[in-house]
């Protein structure tokens, strides 16, 4: 089992390296290969995605990716910044499927913005598409009107398959859970996502077992604060999907504990934390590893068929919570500070 490694910029360095040490201590066939990406691309290559990255990238089972970006790459050509890196390889690697959870561990309800009865035993799965949308369509861009004017376009767009494909694989996993899913739309104003509620309301019958219900993006933010536990999967398209997720995981207490998967049609996937590189605490040995750590049993289960390795890790994680070990960012009083390294062995030691 072949796996990319791509730890990028800021954090990524420090986060990825906690995760690559709790799979070497799994001691499966896992062949690891590291590669830079993003930032970390642009100053090995001149590219956020050098040739050789891609390559690795394709040859892989999996890839294991850390975060990209920072301000010092913020100047840049819009083409060679880091975020391009990682844009282009969803793209390139025809990763549609972005699948986000969002679980509370009854350890951290304490560390929700919510009150703890809010959240305590939420488990939400927010199914984004990831490769469509306003994110990529034609046409884009900054230009100068005849008056002089600046403005700038950018084109919301969806095929009607683009969205098939991705209702389908929130269906599959709707059906693997509580069996109700929420298709999120804007279709009140938007034309695009008129056809989002269209095309999952007809693929609806084909899963007569699962309860599909519709809501607009804006009443789901609102809901998301107020009621969470309503939702058992969401399924949103890419930039509705960016915002509600990120809003998701501020429900679970930190941005720091959450792993995302990103699929393609046949499994293969991209691991990686859902936050970024994290700029302000980079180098710091602050960040919190779990949400990588927790990519990488997301990458065991889906990508590399290792279900019980996956638990292990999963398992692990939580002892360490009930040990109370904390990294700052889910500190509350009563529990012991680590930093990213003591984190990363923590784990390693409940494996
Ligand atoms: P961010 O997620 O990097 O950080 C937001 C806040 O959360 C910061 O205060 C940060 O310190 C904190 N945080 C994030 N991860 C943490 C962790 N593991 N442990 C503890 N605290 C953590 O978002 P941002 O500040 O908006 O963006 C910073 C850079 O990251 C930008 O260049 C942005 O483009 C990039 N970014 C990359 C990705 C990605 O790689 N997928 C995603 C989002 C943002």
């Amino acid at each position: 089992m072949k796996v990319a490694v791509l730890p990028g910029d800021g954090i990524g360095q420090e986060i990825v390296a906690q995760a690559v040490k709790v799979l070497q201590r799994l001691a499966l066939p896992l062949e690891l290969e590291e590669a830079p990406v993003g930032g970390a691309g642009y100053e090995a290559a001149g590219d956020p995605l050098p040739e050789a990255t891609l390559a690795l990238a394709r040859a892989a089972d999996a890839i294991l990716f850390g975060a990209i970006g920072g301000p010092q790459f913020d100047t840049l050509p819009r083409d060679k910044r880091p975020e391009r890196g990682l844009l282009r390889l969803r793209k390139e690697l025809g990763l549609f499927a972005n699948l986000r959870p969002a679980q509370v561990f009854a350890e951290l309800a304490q560390a929700s913005s919510l009150k703890p009865e809010l959240v305590a035993g939420l488990d939400v799965l927010i199914v984004r598409e990831l490769t469509g949308d306003i994110y990529f369509g034609e046409p884009r861009g900054i230009s100068t009107l005849a008056s002089g004017e600046r403005e700038g376009v950018n084109t919301m767009r969806y095929r009607e398959s683009e969205i098939r494909r991705i209702a389908r694989v929130a269906f599959e996993a709707a059906r693997k859970r509580d069996k109700r899913l929420c298709s999120v739309d804007k279709a009140n104003v938007l034309e695009t996502t008129e056809l989002w509620k269209q095309v999952v309301t007809e693929l609806g019958k084909d899963y007569p077992d699962v309860e599909l219900t519709h809501m607009y993006v804006d009443n789901c933010a609102m809901q998301l604060v107020r009621a969470p536990k309503q939702f058992d999967v969401i399924v949103t398209g890419n930039m509705f999907g960016d915002i509600l997720s990120d809003e998701a995981s501020m429900l679970t207490g930190s941005i720091g504990m959450l792993p995302s998967a990103s699929l393609d049609e046949r499994s293969k996937g991209l691991y990686e934390p859902i936050h970024g590189s994290a700029p302000d605490i980079a180098g710091k040995g602050l960040a919190n590893p779990l949400a990588t750590i927790l990519s990488s049993a997301m990458m065991l289960r889906y990508s590399l068929a290792r279900p019980a390795e996956a638990e292990r890790i999963e398992k692990a994680v939580r002892k360490v919570l009930g040990q109370g070990l904390r990294t700052a960012d889910i500190y509350t009083e009563g529990c012991r500070k680590v930093g990213t390294q003591e984190m990363g062995d923590a784990v390693v030691a409940a494996l």
